[in-house]
């Protein structure tokens, strides 16, 4: 007699919700079903063509700290076609460029003296006191002293988040930061030197035809283990019925759907799958989802008349009048041979309620080329096109009461009876796609045949989240 199998419903299909759908899938005793909003996979950690070349929604590596485990699947998955690439950036630091990962020897040739004195006499001094109240600021002050933070962190973080680093709590540094304190950044730069290396955060991983290819390969083995991905479809309503999971509604193009479930797994941003369930949340906890602020981002694609920009995968910017944080060109990462056209991709983070963010294609590349002049990196080549893509949840943002809003709404979702939110817009985490990856191998192994999910098991997972460091 054939058994019946668990109705799983996994909200999202970027690397998260595909990673998880896959191993869901390969157990056989769940029918599980990934709805997704957009016409492809990938979610933010997606690629898509442009002028014969793949491009990524920003500068995407896969970091070589990425578990055993989940780099084994993603090698057996992409082959030949998983690339390991040698770290090339830039920061532009007081008018200087300094090569990133940072090097000693480049450190002692173009950082800026009065930089490099000021470097010293924080170290000296211990001149590092950070304001009373714990703060991102507070914490990176203290760590790294006065001129790192005035000349990089600071700068840097205000446009990335937007705010303050005053205004941004302290877990933001811890999180975010993976070199916090100047033993941190010697450590970092030491790692540089061959003899001397302790890692290999030099190197990095990228599939040759683009970062989407990590998701395209989990996407293609979730189907053949058995997993209907439905795109175009928006998650209309999570229905609970005497506490627990019941079914899942949706609107597509198809029209309105509801899919039986005895366990949602969401990948989807966290107060947006609370605000979907029915019945409702109390009032407090629906105030919490909107008080949970996520920095969007414009991608701009400058399409160029010219084999190569410049040999380096990104530049970074923490200067406040340049109004980009960092420029990428795709064909630097995945060795695309496409002669006569790159394409160069800037960062510009913001918010919806900017009128930046409503700028036509035609004044974004204006202020892409303004932003290249004031950094000394003119466009010296013809400019064929300017293409533009949204993202609306690029980061989250930790502001100082995020934590009681958070932890409001995960208590609440931890308490519906097979409802799971996890990934980085899920977890409200800035976590990087191994990080994500992680989440979901975790989560699929939490839950027993019926669907029930280890309660005990997961949090001991979560406390293993709760370490997850940002990698560059
Ligand atoms: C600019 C930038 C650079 C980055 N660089 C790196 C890097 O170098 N290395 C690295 O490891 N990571 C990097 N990351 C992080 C990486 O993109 C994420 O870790 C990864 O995308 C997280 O995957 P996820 O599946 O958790 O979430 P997402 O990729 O956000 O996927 C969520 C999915 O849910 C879908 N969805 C949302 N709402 C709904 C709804 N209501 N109904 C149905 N579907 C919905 C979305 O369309 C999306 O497909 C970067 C991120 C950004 C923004």
């Amino acid at each position: 007699m054939l058994r019946e199998r668990t109705p799983i419903v996994v909200l999202g299909a970027g690397p998260a919700g595909l990673a998880t759908a896959l191993r869901l899938a390969r157990r056989g005793a769940f029918e599980v079903t990934v709805i997704e909003r957009q016409g492809v996979v990938g979610g933010n950690a997606g690629s898509f063509e442009l002028e014969g070349l793949r491009v990524d929604y920003g500068s995407h590596r896969l970091h070589a700290s990425c578990r055993p485990e989940i780099l084994a699947d993603i090698r057996a998955m992409l082959g030949a076609a998983l690339l390991s690439r040698p770290r090339n950036g830039r920061i532009r630091l007081r008018g200087r460029w300094v090569r990133f990962p940072l090097h000693p020897l480049n450190l002692a040739l173009h950082l800026p003296p009065a930089f490099f004195l000021g470097v010293l006499r924080d170290a000296v001094t211990k001149s590092r006191q950070g304001s009373a109240r714990e703060t991102f600021g507070g914490v990176l002050e203290r760590g790294l002293g006065k001129t790192i933070c005035r000349d990089f962190y600071f700068p840097y973080a205000e446009k990335i988040w937007g705010l303050p680093p005053s205004e941004l709590d302290a877990e933001q540094a811890r999180r975010r930061v993976s070199a916090g304190s100047l033993s941190k950044v010697l450590r970092k730069v030491a790692a540089t030197v061959p003899g001397l290396r302790a890692s290999n955060s030099a190197c990095f991983f990228y599939p040759r035809n683009g970062y989407g290819q990590i998701s395209e390969a989990y996407y293609r083995a979730a189907t053949e283990a058995g997993v209907a991905v439905r795109f175009r479809e928006t998650l209309t309503g999570v229905e609970l019925a005497d506490g627990r999971v019941v079914a899942v509604r949706t609107c597509g193009e198809d029209g309105v759907s509801c899919l039986p479930a005895r366990q949602v797994i969401s990948t989807i941003p966290l107060p947006s799958l609370v605000r979907s369930v029915t019945p409702p949340a109390p009032p407090e906890v629906l105030a919490s989802t909107e008080a949970l602020r996520y920095r969007a981002m414009i991608l701009i694609y400058l399409v160029m008349a010219t084999t190569r920009f410049t040999e380096y995968d990104a530049h970074y910017f923490p200067e406040r009048d340049v109004a980009i944080t960092r420029l990428s060109e795709p064909k630097n990462y995945g060795l695309a041979e496409v002669d006569g056209t790159t394409v160069l991709c800037a960062e510009l983070p913001c918010s919806p309620q900017e009128p930046v963010w409503k700028a036509s294609d035609q004044e974004l590349g204006a202020l892409v080329e303004e932003a290249l002049a004031r950094a000394d990196l003119p466009l010296h080549v013809p400019l064929r096109r300017v293409v533009t893509r949204r993202l609306e949840q690029a980061y989250p943002i930790y502001t100082l009461d995020y934590r009681e809003h958070f932890d409001r709404l995960d208590d609440w979702v931890k308490n519906q009876e097979g409802l799971l939110s996890i990934g980085r817009q899920g977890l409200f985490a800035h976590d990087n796609t191994h990080h994500t990856l992680a989440m979901a191998y975790g989560a699929s192994d939490c839950l027993d045949p019926a669907g029930k999910l280890d309660r005990e098991r997961w949090a001991v997972y979560r406390r293993d989240f709760e370490e997850f460091v940002v990698e560059d």
